[in-house]
């Protein structure tokens, strides 16, 4: 078992607060993603759960037990950072057996798992070469390897992948999570990268200006937004986040977004919600790949085109009218222009609403 559960942190760096507050449960064996961008205190998170830092106050507890005063050798966590601490003077070999070693293992014991950690992580070619030889990528794979070889019940990944290219971070984002679920760690990754968060964990936790966002799976963050925060930071663009004031629509509601159009009446939970909140300013919030084109006439937005951006096969629609703007993603926009009006309406069920004032969701 390793369970973590994070109480009510708060670290301060003298006058300033890294972790304002933060409470934060992981589960046994769990795969979770620390994600957020430069500065949220990812890393404070994660040294204080090594026991590198301590927090100012609240608890670090494993299993139910508290670990806030334990140092960090005797909390059984094993730790990768984004610059490898590899000897240089020994072999891959030597490298990956260093900490069984130190733990006196049986050499037949320590010859085997070194076999399984290299076939894992395909280090089996250089087990023989001296690590100072070794390109950067595997390095960064030998680094992993030795703490995963000594199977810690938690294992720390503090971006791991930054230093390595994109071809092997694909590569290595699913050896990863082979790893895990051959080790049964509890692993917490720390990210700014949400492709790497998205693709690996079994929940995410999004954090910014030392604050926990939301908890949830790559799928409920990415679909159920909490907040305008996370609404705009998950997604490649982020979600499209038009202002409106809510108005009387045949009985029903719908969001008048102003020089981008109105939309349509609002699907009954939507309204029901909005109606419960009171909310009158709000985003009307739609991913970039919900946006659909929509016939002339009705309701919907209708948007200029002000930019059309090709990725390959795939294009970003920039639009914008008056201040509010938008982007669609399409696989097929081969007959859009610049300047051209679109009229746009989201997929069922993908609309999201958020109170324009506190930015949170609207259910
Ligand atoms: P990054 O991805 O850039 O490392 P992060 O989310 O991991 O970002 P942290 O490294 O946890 O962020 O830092 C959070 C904040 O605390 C930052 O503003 C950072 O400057 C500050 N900070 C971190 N460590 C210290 C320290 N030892 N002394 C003073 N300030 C610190």
């Amino acid at each position: 078992m390793a369970a973590i559960h994070l109480q009510n942190l708060v670290k301060h760096f003298g006058g300033f607060a890294a972790i304002k507050q933060m409470d934060l449960e992981i589960r046994d064996k769990e795969f979770m993603a620390l994600l957020g961008p430069s500065g949220c205190g990812k890393s404070t998170t994660m040294n204080i759960i090594a026991g590198m830092e301590n927090p100012s106050s609240g608890r670090v507890m494993f299993d139910g037990v508290d670990v806030s005063q334990v140092p960090m050798g005797k909390r059984g966590v094993g730790f990768v950072f984004q610059n490898y601490a590899i000897f240089t003077h020994m072999t891959v070999r030597q490298n990956l057996a260093y900490g069984l070693k130190v733990r006196r293992l049986p050499p037949k014991e320590i010859e085997e798992k070194v076999a399984k950690i290299a076939g894992l992580l395909q280090l089996e070619p250089y087990l023989d070469r001296p690590a100072a030889k070794l390109s950067v990528n595997i390095l960064q794979r030998l680094a992993i390897g030795r703490s995963a070889a000594v199977n810690p019940s938690i294992f720390l990944l503090d971006e791991p992948l930054s230093n390595v290219d994109a071809a092997f971070r694909a590569v290595m984002r699913t050896e990863l999570k082979h790893l895990q679920r051959e080790f049964g760690q509890t692993m917490v990754y720390v990210t700014h990268d949400q492709l790497e968060a998205m693709t690996m964990a079994d929940r995410i936790a999004v954090m910014d200006h030392g604050l926990l966002q939301q908890v949830g799976s790559p799928l409920e963050v990415y679909n159920n937004p909490c907040n305008t925060f996370v609404a705009r930071f998950l997604g490649a663009p982020g979600m499209n986040l038009i202002a409106g004031t809510v108005i009387e629509q045949n009985g029903s509601l719908a969001v008048d977004c102003g020089p981008a159009g109105r939309s349509e009446a609002l699907p009954a939970p939507l309204a029901a919600g909005l109606r419960k909140a009171g909310a009158k300013e709000v985003f009307f919030g739609v991913r970039p790949e919900d946006l659909e084109f929509a016939s002339e006439g009705g309701a919907g937005l209708s948007m200029p085109v002000v930019f059309v951006e090709r990725i390959g096969p795939r294009a970003i629609l920039h639009l914008a009218a008056g201040d509010r703007t938008a982007k669609i993603v399409s696989e097929n926009l081969v007959a859009v222009t610049t300047g051209e009006r679109l009229r746009l309406v989201p997929r069922p069920g993908r609309v999201r609403l958020f109170d324009a004032g506190s930015g949170r969701a609207i259910l």
